[in-house]
């Protein structure tokens, strides 16, 4: 019998290489195979104490049925107190947060409520996996802005400008970066949002940034970061999403938030809420206190992980140094380093299977050494030179993983 077939949609879309790569190994590790997994981008600590306490004493005083959509008023206020006193975004009340089934369903439905068929979504690339199918499931169409690892990986103010047109929707940036594991300073933000002001006043009136920040937290070598969103010429048009997965150890989790303020913040938070209405209904109401609890009580915890990860990522960039022929520039934020290894290809791994492509790299490494990374190409523009290696793990495994990784290079003919 004919198969009765699928959407164009969903023959469309790509799944999510970095969650494809970290069930591979999963799967591997089932079988019996020692593998080092360097692939997803989740922290391996356990959720700090205080919020799991909050969650099952919610569980036990029979938090059980369904919550307001968008969250709890109180979980929402604590949202908006979060990002008006710390990103010192201006002008915002719970109207404008919507708290979703973590950060990447909170940017799915931002795509969904700000995109129109054929609207261009400006996009630095590399960048993370799930962006481009996220505006392809809009209609949107994106536009990349290539960018290079001898800049870290990121859009100079006249780049974006001449990637503008009257079509632009939204600039959507991610600082600090997956997969790049660099990051922009404030003034290159603060030059950024004057060219966003400037195309939304002429020519490009529709034009909107969606700052992604989940790894706002996790930063290195003394950097600071700033939501654009507190830029006052870009406030009123910038949707600021970030959630608990990794700040707060929580991937498992799924909190995620969105905000905007102003009159069309506040549009836009219902728009949201209309989507998210349709969808999931919002997240378990039994998480709701812990939001309050891991934003206004957590910080030392925060800060303990952070410093772990700041360990690690100088352990990594160390040990990769020491390695022929890596070039990276050194992690600023987030927890990836994102090194070209195009120098490789053409070579031969021990079964005698030439590299072509960063694809064959990551294949050969996991089958020769059982070290599971992400190849660069669903990042985008220059990703398929280039290797993503999470270092949320252990300084063991570090040092296991960059053994088998220097065993790896070496036996390349
Ligand atoms: N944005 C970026 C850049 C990410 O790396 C992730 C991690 N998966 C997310 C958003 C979404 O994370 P979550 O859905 O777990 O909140
Ligand atoms: N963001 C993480 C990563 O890039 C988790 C997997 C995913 O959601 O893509 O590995």
């Amino acid at each position: 019998m004919k198969s009765a077939g699928l959407s164009t949609r969903a023959q469309a879309v790509r799944p999510s290489a970095t969650l494809a790569v970290a069930q591979k190994a999963r799967t591997m590790r089932a079988r019996g195979v020692d593998v080092l997994s360097f692939a997803a981008g989740e922290p391996d600590f356990v959720t700090p104490e205080p919020i799991r306490e909050a969650t099952i004493r919610a569980l036990n005083e029979g938090l059980t049925h369904y919550a307001p959509t968008l969250g709890t008023p109180e979980a929402r206020a604590a949202v908006a107190e979060k990002l008006t006193s710390e990103n010192m975004i201006p002008g915002l009340g719970l109207e404008h947060v919507a708290i979703g089934v973590g950060g990447k369903h909170c940017l799915y439905l931002a795509m969904q409520a700000l995109l129109d068929p054929g609207e261009e979504v400006l996009l630095p690339v590399p960048s993370w996996v799930s962006y481009a199918p996220q505006v392809q499931l809009a209609g949107g169409t994106v536009v990349p802005m290539p960018t290079t690892g001898e800049t870290g990986f990121k859009v100079s103010p006249e780049q974006l400008r001449s990637a503008i047109s009257p079509r632009s929707r939204i600039f959507l940036i991610n600082s600090p970066s997956n997969p790049c594991g660099t990051m922009y300073s404030p003034e290159e933000l603060r030059a950024l949002a004057e060219v966003v002001a400037e195309a939304a006043a002429s020519m490009a009136p529709r034009l909107v940034i969606v700052s992604d920040e989940i790894y706002e937290k996790i930063l290195y070598g003394g950097r600071t970061h700033l939501s654009i969103g507190s830029i006052n010429a870009v406030a009123q048009r910038t949707v600021t999403i970030n959630g608990l997965s990794k700040a707060y150890a929580m991937t498992g989790w799924r909190v995620g938030y969105s905000a905007c303020p102003g009159d069309w913040g506040r549009e836009l938070i219902a728009a949201i809420g209309r989507l998210q209405s349709q969808m999931t209904s919002g997240i378990p109401t039994f998480i709701m206190p812990a939001i309050r609890v891991a934003l206004e009580s957590c910080d030392a915890e925060v800060q303990r992980m952070a410093d772990a990860f700041a360990r690690r990522a100088e352990l990594i960039e160390r040990r990769l140094r020491q390695i022929p022929g890596m070039r990276f520039p050194s992690p600023e934020g987030a927890f990836y380093v994102f090194p070209d290894v195009s120098d490789f290809f053409g070579k031969k791994d021990q079964s005698g299977h030439e590299i072509a492509s960063a694809i064959d790299f990551a294949d050969a490494l996991l089958t020769e050494q059982a070290m599971a990374v992400v190849p660069g190409d669903d990042f985008g523009g220059c990703g398929e030179n280039h290797i993503r290696i999470s270092f949320a793990c252990s300084e063991d495994q570090i040092n296991a993983g960059m053994d088998r990784f220097a065993e790896f290079i070496g036996s390349l003919g």
